[in-house]
């Protein structure tokens, strides 16, 4: 499948552009089924971009002109995707101890949010067209606000004058197949993962999938009815609408994310599922109580936090037994379970643990202060670190 993706890049691309080491494109992920599924898309977007514009100057088709740009600023997106799902693939390191999904958060923030205001610039750009077309002829206006039916007015002055040729919804609608393909394609690979930074690029395509049927009938209305023209500015503002629907949902779901969202419940209950098989496994795990699942999803991870209540006697290694089972069971049966950290508490408190830190924060003293301290009596280390302990 990569290669063949390859060979295809190659055909509408310069060969000089493999040798330059871009990290993304010659990622050693090749194989991540996200990371080909959006090389597919970008090699098509830039297929797509080149037969488009050849075919829409052939065939003297504007729509198709337009969408050849289009298709070309798709890439930014493509890219995008492919650097954060890349990204985000790496293994934590000291600096980032929680690894990199994160990244891919903020690379879904970018692709929703650029399907958002595309989505509000085309919808301005239908508004002003449709109201040049309703409005700016006056008798039409006044034939409309008697009639209430745009179809009435005898729309004299065409704005497509020449008419695109009708060659020109062939390629229209090859662009609906490759793109509603694309949609399908990507979205599996996005739910499997729960990547939301593929799933906000599969949108596009469903987008770009929708753009491409208004062009195809805008080609046909133009080439079989007298007032076309009137098909394009309405088909592009129900599709401007959808396009904020889904680019709205996609960058909420991006910042919530960035925020920290604790995980759904769906989530939580296949962890608290696994877990239960996880303590069968174990001599004494019936006597083990599972307290509190939580976590947050950082791109396609999910850090997990769970509270097990033991019995008040049993030993580190007892505990540790559990952990490990526990963990083994849910890291390898729950997608995208990165991180699964486990805290014991006595069953015979009652209460589940609180983490977070009680009291005014502005009473202690600050890191910044300490380390001044310590600076301070760097000359004489020994003894600096004395005067520490004694605090
Ligand atoms: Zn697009």
């Amino acid at each position: 499948m990569t290669t063949a993706t390859q060979t295809r890049g190659h055909g509408g691309h310069s060969h000089s552009h493999h040798h330059h080491d871009n990290v993304y494109l010659t990622s050693k992920n090749k194989n991540d089924a996200g990371v080909r599924i959006t090389r597919i898309g970008l090699y098509s977007n830039l297929g797509m971009a080149i037969v488009k514009g050849a075919g829409g100057y052939a065939f003297n088709s504007q729509s198709m002109i337009a969408d050849a740009w289009h298709s070309l600023t798709d890439l930014a997106s493509d890219i995008l995707t492919l650097a954060t799902v890349s990204w985000s693939l790496k293994p934590p390191s000291d600096k980032f101890p929680m690894g990199f999904g994160k990244v891919e958060s903020l690379g879904s923030l970018g692709v929703s949010s650029m399907l958002l205001f595309g989505g509000l610039f085309m919808c301005m750009n239908s508004c002003t067209s449709l109201y040049a077309h309703l409005f700016l002829d006056a008798d039409a206006a006044a034939h409309l606000l008697e009639h209430s039916h745009g179809h009435s007015h005898g729309h004299s002055h065409s704005h497509g004058a020449e008419g695109p040729s009708l060659h020109a919804a062939w390629l229209a609608a090859g662009t609906v197949a490759v793109k509603e393909w694309l949609y399908h394609a990507t979205m599996k690979v996005a739910r499997e993962r729960k990547s939301s930074v593929l799933a906000s690029n599969a949108v596009h395509h469903r987008v770009d999938s929708l753009t491409g049927i208004v062009t195809l009938f805008a080609i046909l209305g133009a080439n079989f009815l007298q007032n076309a023209a009137f098909l394009d500015p309405v088909g592009g503002l129900l599709i401007s609408l959808l396009v904020i629907r889904a680019g709205w949902g996609n960058t909420l779901s991006a910042l919530y994310e960035l925020a920290d969202k604790g995980i759904d419940d769906e989530m939580r209950l296949s962890i608290r599922r696994q877990v239960t098989k996880g303590l069968a496994v174990v001599s004494e795990g019936h006597e083990v109580e599972l307290r509190d699942v939580t976590g947050v999803k950082s791109g396609q991870n999910y850090l997990v936090d769970l509270e097990l209540a033991v019995p008040n006697m049993w030993t580190v290694e007892d505990v540790r037994g559990v952990e490990d089972a526990v963990r083994t069971q849910v890291g390898a049966k729950v997608r995208g379970v990165r991180k699964v950290r486990v805290r014991f508490v006595p069953k015979e408190a009652a209460e589940t643990f609180n983490e977070f830190i009680p009291g005014d924060v502005s009473q202690k003293s600050s890191p910044e202060l300490e380390e001044a301290e310590h600076d301070h009596d760097h000359d004489h280390d020994s003894k600096g670190n004395g005067h520490h302990k004694s605090h």
